[in-house]
């Protein structure tokens, strides 16, 4: 089955300018100057292999436009917003922890959280099926007051007032795949039953001290946040595992009228910011199980939009994968780290991962 999907790209989300780093941390001595490790190649390379395999021509291009202040406001207060504006028009500077940018990063970010709500306003209005926002800096880790973890702007998040605010939905939610925890998307949404947020990471990779089991939301929020942080180590099928056991139950449950994916590729296998093991394979089938569930209760409505993944060379063939799966048209690219990493030890759902997931599965029923 085809479908019609869209997708968000603009070049300048490349030229968000992280600076002189050495991967995560600001460079000078000792460390010795390098590149971020969030900066355009993985998502270059990523488009790059959409256009030469040909299928980016068969994809709906969805134009980007700022985010309204209005839009943002809804998630973050103003003076973090006039923060950013007063750096981005000198020098830049860090938006709060670990998030560097430079000058005019402020109107890259808008553009970025603006990607993410075109793409959601064209599945809405139905001009697509689904829909992948390409965009940059990255969102889920960014919080009201600050950003975080090379986030400006909580792009998901604020796509998601959006969808409840601008379009009057009753009920959405996330499930965000990034190896690190969704703590912004968390924290905006923890005392609102209109959102289901749903995290699979990481345990206590980033932030360390986010994105645990027990941590379910407060007040009219309570049991309406599912973290689910797997052990280091996670393959293939620790991940279907937990879709099959807790994502797809919880969604069933809740019934949303839109699903939103924080698209991170850094659960892959080489991934230098994580240490899990997902292949192209693995991420074309929870792409499935999500396609899945979303026919079953909001008529297919998924929004997708782009996070973390840093290994250059394996991150476009997942992304690939996933809008092969998304569009329904299979390209004849294969993917040539498959073998290399579906070969790796462990990539069955291991008992002390199983673990972790029957604890999940004690969360499902406080959804109501
Ligand atoms: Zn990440």
């Amino acid at each position: 089955m085809t479908r019609k999907t869209g997708i968000v790209w603009q070049e300048i989300y490349m030229w968000h300018d992280t600076g002189t780093h050495a991967g995560v941390l600001p460079a000078g001595y000792p460390i010795q100057p390098g590149t971020h490790a969030e900066n355009p190649e993985t998502k270059r390379r990523f488009k790059n292999l959409l256009e030469v395999s040909g299928l980016y021509e068969q994809l709906v291009q969805i134009k980007a436009r700022k985010a309204t202040e209005e839009q943002i406001l809804r998630v973050h207060v103003p003076d973090y917003i006039n923060r950013l504006k007063e750096l981005s028009a000198t020098t830049g500077g860090d938006a709060g922890m670990l998030t560097p940018f430079g000058p005019g990063g402020y109107d890259i970010a808008r553009l970025s959280a603006g990607g993410v709500i075109a793409a959601m306003d064209a599945v809405l209005a139905g001009t697509v099926d689904n829909a992948y926002a390409l965009v940059r800096p990255p969102g889920h880790h960014a919080e009201p007051d600050m950003g975080k973890g090379f986030c400006l702007l909580a792009n998901a998040a604020i796509a998601g007032r959006h969808a409840l605010e601008g379009h009057g939905l009753e009920r959405i939610a996330f499930v965000d795949w990034d190896v690190h925890h969704g703590n912004g998307t968390e924290r905006i949404f923890w005392e609102d039953p209109r959102a289901l947020t749903i995290s699979i990471h990481q345990d206590r990779n980033f932030p360390p001290d986010t994105g645990d089991m027990r941590d379910i939301g407060e007040g009219a929020g309570e049991g309406f946040n599912i973290n689910v942080p797997l052990p280091a180590g996670s393959g293939v099928g620790a991940y279907e595992a937990v879709y099959d056991r807790v994502v797809l139950p919880a969604l069933r449950a809740y019934r949303p009228d839109l699903i939103i994916v924080p698209s991170g590729f850094d659960a892959g296998a080489h991934d230098p910011l994580g240490r899990m093991m997902m292949h192209s394979d693995g991420y074309r089938s929870l792409t499935r199980k999500l396609l899945s569930v979303a026919d079953e209760v909001c008529a297919g409505r998924l929004v997708m939009c782009h996070e973390g993944g840093y290994n250059a060379p394996t991150v476009p063939f997942y992304g690939l994968a996933v809008m092969e799966e998304l569009s329904g048209i299979r390209t004849d690219v294969d993917d040539p780290f498959l073998a290399l990493f579906a070969g790796m030890a462990g990539q069955e759902l291991q008992p002390h991962q199983d673990e972790v997931v029957r604890a999940a599965e004690q969360l499902l029923g406080q959804i109501k």
